[in-house]
């Protein structure tokens, strides 16, 4: 049976246009947020957990007044570090020393105003260690003379740049290490909250909940961890998301190093706007009280996609709203499908789920990794429902802290699913370049999830291990309902009127063709154009009339802007060829005195040999 369905969606897939859908609205994981929560369930799944000691997220019921939850945290001795606007009624606490996790979410559950608590627990970057390779990006555009690589096992991003290179009006948000925003390859393509009038004045001046927020915010409580994610040295949360780890440099880099400018590395988009978000430590650890707050301020301040390269084994009710929240206000969420285990090896997401990535939310795109080869990397997860596509995710060459790996060096090889991730971000930011209602039709998170699940090049190593069986490709997803070109109209009868067209998608169900006469309104025609179609005649027509044309590509999903304009008159009376329809052939149409002078025409050779015969 699941032989079968692996082997109908992939037939499902190479038909990239009309019946996807049914691979996409496959998703049966349980919705986990309608199941009944009680102290119990939470506390037997914090037994298998990892979360930060002291510190509770505590959701009270909607409608219970600020007085109630003071009251009740001063009776457990607790206090309010944080709320949260992105799940309402949700707050941050800080437990008094010598009360555990187990016995507040006990105490605090028992009381009928509270909705239900959980341990913050523990989430950390998704890269692993990757020795230094000699090589260049490989992941862009693969000419197999790098680390034993296969040409073409890329995503295709020279064919993409040529439809766009980005749009520095997309706001993208690393939620991350922060971002080593002066890197000389980044600083192009920060964002800036030009809301914030004063960065130094200490004041909230856009009122959007963060004083001099300038580039972004650190939601980092913590300096460094120690090995096992649990926080050494803690600290507020402050205005400079500056990166003291390298990680979310590097992602940055991937989704937008400022392309074209003759130095360093190139990001998948050449023009964005990076929105430094720092949630994660100096040594890659976090939570998910700083994960919730960074998802908040992204879809606050105007995000379009969210990079999460990161995740932990913990299921979160109140991790699953924020995104949910994301989800309604239109932005996508692309995470990593996490490295395996301690093992590295990787694990099958469908059966242990990996947190964000797993949540079964229609915004979130879950990626795995692949290779220079065009090969699933051993230490990434995957789940034929759960991780949706794949990128490349090894000696990905992007930008780090200068001096922070080497003294010299300010891009570095990394290794993950973490940097799987960024070039699904970057290309969600080039769709969104694209189809943006001024070069295309206008596309919402969803149509642009859509438009990189459809377009994947499907590969035997991934077929049957994550939803599309694929790697991105850039120039495909583009493509995928490109504006249809050259349209020439041309009269072939009194009748009839012949167009033909370039066809520029490469996921469109067909075309359809509009027509009007002069005066007259645009009517569809009936006729249903496969894809790949390139080409009609207009039939049943009115003589010596001038007839305008356009044709638009559509799939399932949406419909592409209109073709430039053509136009034709059909002609006034027929021509001989005309006849020629019907099944005529010539011949039998020829009358006898022609088929006397074709006899003589063919029998003419003969003829000057016998007369050259008699002559000798
Ligand atoms: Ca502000
Ligand atoms: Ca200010
Ligand atoms: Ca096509």
């Amino acid at each position: 049976m699941k032989k079968l369905s692996y082997l109908l969606m992939i037939l499902l897939l190479a038909a990239c246009g009309s019946e996807k859908t049914a691979s996409i609205s496959s998703d049966t994981l349980k919705d986990t947020s309608s199941a009944k929560i009680t102290a119990q369930s939470i506390i037997s799944q914090m037994e298998k957990g990892k979360y930060r000691d002291g510190e509770l997220l505590v959701k009270f019921k909607s409608g219970v007044v600020k007085t109630s939850s003071l009251k009740l945290h001063q009776t457990m001795g607790a206090s309010v570090a944080k709320s949260f606007k992105i799940v309402p009624n949700l707050e941050l606490v800080k437990l008094p020393k010598g009360l555990s996790v187990k016995d507040a979410i006990i105490q605090y559950m028992s009381d009928p105003n509270v909705e239900y608590a959980e341990p913050n627990y523990i989430i950390r970057a998704s890269s692993i260690p990757n020795d230094t390779y000699f090589g260049n990006q490989w992941a862009l555009n693969n000419t197999g003379t790098y680390a034993s690589g296969t040409a073409d096992a890329d995503i295709d991003a020279p064919e993409a740049w040529d439809i766009t290179t980005g749009n520095s009006g997309i706001i993208i948000a690393v939620i991350d290490t922060g971002i080593d925003y002066d890197h000389s390859d980044l600083v192009g393509n920060i964002w800036t909250n030009s809301g914030e009038a004063d960065c130094l004045n200490g004041l909230d001046d856009d009122v959007n909940g963060y004083a001099d927020d300038c580039k972004g915010w650190d939601f980092s409580t913590c300096v460094e961890s120690d090995e096992d994610g649990l926080c050494i040295t803690p600290k507020l949360e402050d205005n400079d998301p500056m990166d003291e780890y390298g990680h979310g440099t590097h992602v940055a880099g991937i989704i937008g190093a400022v392309g074209n400018n003759g130095a360093g590395v190139s990001g998948v988009m050449w023009r964005v706007k990076l929105m430094p978000l720092k949630v994660l430590d100096s040594t890659g650890w976090g939570s998910n009280g700083e994960l919730i707050a960074g998802i908040q301020y992204a879809v606050d301040n105007g995000a379009k996609v969210m990079n999460v390269s990161l995740g932990g084994y913990d299921f979160s009710n109140f991790v699953y709203e924020a995104i949910e929240t994301a989800n309604s206000a239109g932005v996508l969420f692309v995470a990593s499908a996490g490295n395996g285990g301690i093992d590295r090896i990787g694990d099958n997401n469908d059966l242990t789920p990996h947190y964000p990535s797993s949540y079964n939310l229609p915004n979130i795109i879950s990626v795995a990794a692949t290779d220079q080869n065009d090969t699933r990397v051993s230490f990434s997860n995957y789940g034929l429902t759960s991780v949706h596509v794949a990128a490349p995710g090894v000696y990905v060459l992007s930008t780090i802290p200068q001096g922070l790996f080497s003294d010299f060096s300010d891009k570095e090889f990394f290794a993950g699913t973490s940097m799987a991730a960024p070039h699904v971000s970057g290309l969600a930011g080039l769709l969104y370049s694209y189809y943006d209602g001024v070069h295309n039709t206008q596309f919402d998170n969803y149509q642009i999830r859509i438009a990189i699940l459809w377009s994947v090049d499907v590969l035997p190593t991934l077929s049957g291990w994550i939803q599309t069986g694929g790697r991105i490709n850039a120039y495909n997803a583009l493509s995928f309902l490109r504006i249809p070109t050259n349209l020439t109209a041309t009269a072939a009868s009194t009748t009839r009127i012949s167009l033909s067209w370039s066809d520029n998608a490469s996921c469109e169900k067909g075309y359809k063709v509009e027509r009007k006469i002069s005066g007259g309104s645009w009517t569809v025609l009936p006729d249903t154009l496969p894809n790949g179609s390139s080409s009609f005649t207009d039939s049943g027509l009115t003589p010596n009339t001038t007839y305008t044309y356009r044709v638009k590509a559509y799939n399932d999903i949406a419909e592409s802007f209109s073709s430039n304009e053509a136009f034709a008159k059909t002609l006034l009376t027929d021509t001989p060829a005309d006849h020629e329809s019907g099944g005529c052939s010539i011949g039998a149409r020829q009358n006898i005195p022609t088929a006397i002078a074709d006899l003589a025409v063919m029998l003419m050779p003969l003829l000057i040999i016998a007369i050259m015969r008699r002559r000798r």
